[in-house]
């Protein structure tokens, strides 16, 4: 089957190869890909910026059907659409799998990292991990709520943001566009967001923004934000820059929530006497529990969140991974892996 891995020596560090997967495990099942969004992780775990996994299929915001199942499986049945997700799976039994928080097993194993993952025609599943596609969700935009959704709808709830209240969201790319509508829609939140390119702010209008600022052409983010709504109840930060995780510390009222979600490899500054007089909170969010992928998927299906996805060739990936480099996408570019009439 024909599979996007981890090479350093090829174009954007990825390059589609015939590869064949392991027999099944006890508890485990085949997954036929039907599609898979490319998500900026993608493009930091090709980059080695989590360490080397040359050879490694890549992806994690995977959809598809299940077309095998091995002994002991009870939760799956050939036919079922599933998630392929960042969470391969975790022990299930440690003090972070029993309290809510698996994403933070220490013994988790991630799709597309750890593991092999969901950019390939198939891909294995541990059944009890897979989860099930609601009725009336299209599968290529739930792949994209496979990680972008789940991770920002996660990342709100631990904002514990309240109807009414002001939340703002730096970066309005794969995340930022589901982060904005989950606040909005969900959560009737008021949501200002932040990008430093206009087209995805104007996008950021389109889905619900109720306010968008360029700090590029507008100046700093975090003055607008104090001197138009007086601060916001919480920030969360998808953009892959150090700066803005700096603005959003900024950006909040006192006893504002900065929730941490993109990743660059950088350190953020962090005012000591900021966060201690005004009792800032800076909290890390890791994707959500299969619970929060459940209900990020229910939301889809009802229509009140729309993932903003255009599907592309597999022969395109490495285009698409330098494209999401240049900040040149919009919404989600997901892989067609249905798609046999191209012979590419
Ligand atoms: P993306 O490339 O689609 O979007 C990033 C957006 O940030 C772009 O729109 C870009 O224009 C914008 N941006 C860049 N610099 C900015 C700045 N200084 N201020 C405001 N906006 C800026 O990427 P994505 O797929 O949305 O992923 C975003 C990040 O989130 C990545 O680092 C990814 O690894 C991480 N991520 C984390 C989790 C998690 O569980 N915590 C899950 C998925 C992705
Ligand atoms: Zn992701
Ligand atoms: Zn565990």
């Amino acid at each position: 089957m024909k599979a996007v891995v981890v090479n350093p020596k090829g174009k954007a560090n990825i390059e589609v190869i015939e590869k064949e997967l392991r027999p099944l495990k006890p508890g485990e099942a085949l997954v036929d890909v039907e599609y898979c969004g490319v998500c900026h992780t993608d493009l930091h775990v090709a980059a080695g910026d989590f360490g080397k996994v040359d050879g490694r299929i890549l992806g994690h915001e995977g959809i598809g059907i299940v077309s095998k199942v091995a002994d002991g499986v009870t939760s799956l049945k050939i036919g079922d659409r599933v998630s392929i997700a960042w969470m391969f799976q975790a022990c299930g039994r440690c003090e972070y799998c029993t309290t809510g928080r698996e994403t933070f097993c220490r013994d988790v194993q991630n799709s597309g990292y750890s593991v092999d993952g969901g950019m390939a025609e198939q891909c294995i599943v541990t059944a009890d991990y897979a989860v099930k596609v609601p009725e009336g969700l299209d599968p290529a935009q739930a792949s994209s709520i496979t990680c972008a959704g789940v991770t920002t709808y996660k990342a709100i709830k631990v904002a514990d943001i309240k109807p009414g209240q002001w939340i703002v969201i730096y970066g309005c790319g794969g995340l930022g566009n589901l982060a904005i509508q989950y606040a909005k829609h969900v959560f009737n939140a008021n949501v200002i967001a932040i990008d430093i390119n206009d087209d995805k702010l104007a996008l950021a209008k389109e889905i619900g923004a109720d306010l968008t600022i360029n700090p590029v052409t507008e100046g700093d983010a975090d003055k607008v934000i104090q001197e138009q709504v007086g601060g916001a109840h919480a920030a969360v930060v998808t953009a892959v820059s150090k700066v803005a995780f700096n603005s959003a510390v900024n950006a909040v009222r006192a006893c504002g929530k900065v929730i941490a979600v993109g990743l660059p490899s950088e350190t953020m500054d962090l005012n000591i006497p900021r966060l201690v007089l005004d009792g800032i909170e800076v909290v890390g969010s890791l994707v959500g529990t299969r619970k929060d992928l459940e209900e990020a998927f229910q939301f889809g299906a009802e229509g009140k969140v729309v993932p903003i996805v255009q599907t592309r060739c597999l022969h395109e990936v490495q285009d698409i991974f330098e494209e999401m480099e240049q900040g040149k996408i919009q919404g989600r570019m997901v892989i067609d892996f249905k798609q046999h009439a191209c012979h590419c």
